[in-house]
């Protein structure tokens, strides 16, 4: 890791290759511990990272990949969940002829009958199923993060969807709200949907599956055609089916990819809601999220800048009409001008008296650094967004300090002057000075600070 990255990317690393993967092989082979202590442990990380004191963003924000506005960060529960998998590897590896292997497999047959057992491991039950399939023991740790990882709930499905749904332990298909199954059905080769229509999309009487699966049962029968919902019923009659056998099984994915999709499935519906936000609002089609949120990973030593900086691309922040939402005021007017809805873009850019600011800041700056930048949305809120328009860490810094103290100033109900302004970045000068000395990364403070300090007369 090259030298110029902040502190907390460092920390990350750490707690990566040490902590966790100390914890690798404990957390694989335990029982999956209680939420209590997998919390405790989430905790433990969460503070060294902020340095005792708790973020303010969320877990399932900081654990999103640097190009999805987080920070990369361990989430400890996806990651023991993902750690299991590997156990449901072995046991479906055909080469593996370990004895503990054996010894489930067996189990699994002997408790459902399934002629083989990655069937059972495609079953898609949820988790509060779950407990229900065996009870305390291995398997069941094991059933228990399977169905955290595999169980999809589709909302509507078609036909031939539903036709290659496995009937036994789907948390659709239950009977007095646990998921039916049928040993001696499974065992004679009825495992789908489909196996309970004929090949015109008729559903088959009891008498033509009591001959068809040699099975006498007749109540066992009924209460599995039963407990299939009415809808998916609905939605197969008539229906062609075809024959033939369904190979639907994807192999189990690696632990690793397993992890990388279980932090998707927190965050991914956000992120793109977000993304089209920030294209709406700049007006700019593909914005290059891993570089502005690298971009904002290096603006400043200090984490509060950091933070706010990740808080405000993620729109964490509440607008004033946010906050009148919230009851915490009032007024959905914006308390700077009062005339105006408080948006978050007008309560960021939009109001004439945040333009005052920005334009006396803005050419201050532009005098003092004999420099000629003009400020449009897409730079001030987002940097330098594209490749070609790449400003200086300073400059980068400088446009993110501004909207901090913008921020500042609406939760101390003052409006922003650039006097003010000018006081706020010497103490941050002076901070993260103290702080680049303590770390000894006292070089990298000068290149960024060095000509700023001089031109823009911090000192003084
Ligand atoms: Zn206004």
């Amino acid at each position: 890791m090259e030298k110029t990255q902040i502190d907390f990317l460092w920390k990350n690393h750490f707690l990566k290759s040490l902590a966790l993967s100390k914890l690798v092989y404990p957390l694989s082979i335990l029982k999956t511990p209680p939420e209590e202590f997998i919390i405790l442990v989430q905790d433990k990380f969460d503070r060294f990272l902020w340095e005792g004191k708790r973020s303010k963003m969320t877990l399932a924000n900081v654990v999103q990949p640097l190009e999805k506005g987080g920070l990369n960060y361990p989430c400890i529960k996806s990651f023991i969940l993902s750690q299991k998998t590997a156990w449901i590897k072995r046991l479906l590896d055909e080469e593996n002829n370990a004895k503990w292997k054996l010894f489930c497999l067996n189990k699994i047959k002997r408790k459902y009958g399934f002629p083989n057992c990655s069937i059972f491991f495609n079953c898609n039950y949820k988790y509060n199923h779950a407990s229900s399939i065996f009870g305390s023991s291995f398997l069941d740790d094991l059933c228990k993060s399977w169905s955290q990882i595999n169980y999809k709930e589709i909302p509507r499905m078609t036909a031939d969807e539903i036709g290659k749904q496995i009937i036994w332990l789907n948390s659709s298909i239950c009977s007095k709200n646990i998921p039916i199954v049928s040993r001696s059905l499974a065992a004679k080769g009825l495992i789908y949907v489909k196996d309970i229509f004929n090949e015109y999309g008729v559903l088959k009487s009891c008498v033509e599956l009591s001959v068809e699966f040699r099975e006498s049962n007749f109540l066992e029968i009924l209460r599995t055609i039963k407990s299939v919902p009415k809808p998916w019923l609905n939605e197969m009659r008539g229906i062609n089916i075809q024959v033939g056998i369904i190979d639907n099984f994807v192999s189990i994915p690696k632990s690793k990819s397993i992890y990388k999709s279980l932090i998707q499935r927190k965050y991914d519906y956000n992120f793109n809601l977000l993304n089209e936000y920030w294209i709406r609002k700049v007006n700019v089609a593909g914005i290059d999220w891993k570089l502005i949120f690298k971009l904002i990973s290096k603006i400043s030593i200090i984490n509060k800048i950091k933070d706010f900086s990740f808080r405000f691309i993620n729109r964490i922040i509440y607008s004033d009409l946010k906050l009148y939402f919230c009851k915490h005021r009032q007024s959905t007017l914006f308390s700077f001008c009062s005339k105006d809805i408080g948006d978050f873009i007008h309560n960021y850019w939009n109001c004439p008296v945040v333009q005052t600011f920005i334009a006396t800041t803005m050419g201050w700056y532009n005098g003092a650094m004999h420099t000629d930048l003009k400020l449009d949305i897409g730079i001030y809120f987002l940097g330098s967004y594209s490749t070609n328009r790449r400003l200086d860490i300073f400059t980068e810094f400088f446009y993110w300090v501004m909207k901090w103290f913008i921020h500042c100033c609406r939760h101390g109900s003052k409006i922003p002057t650039l006097h003010h302004f000018k006081v706020v970045l010497k103490i941050i000068h002076e901070d993260e000075k103290a702080f680049a000395l303590k770390k000894d990364k006292l070089d990298q403070h000068n290149r960024k600070w060095l000509i700023p300090v001089r031109q823009l007369g911090i000192l003084d």
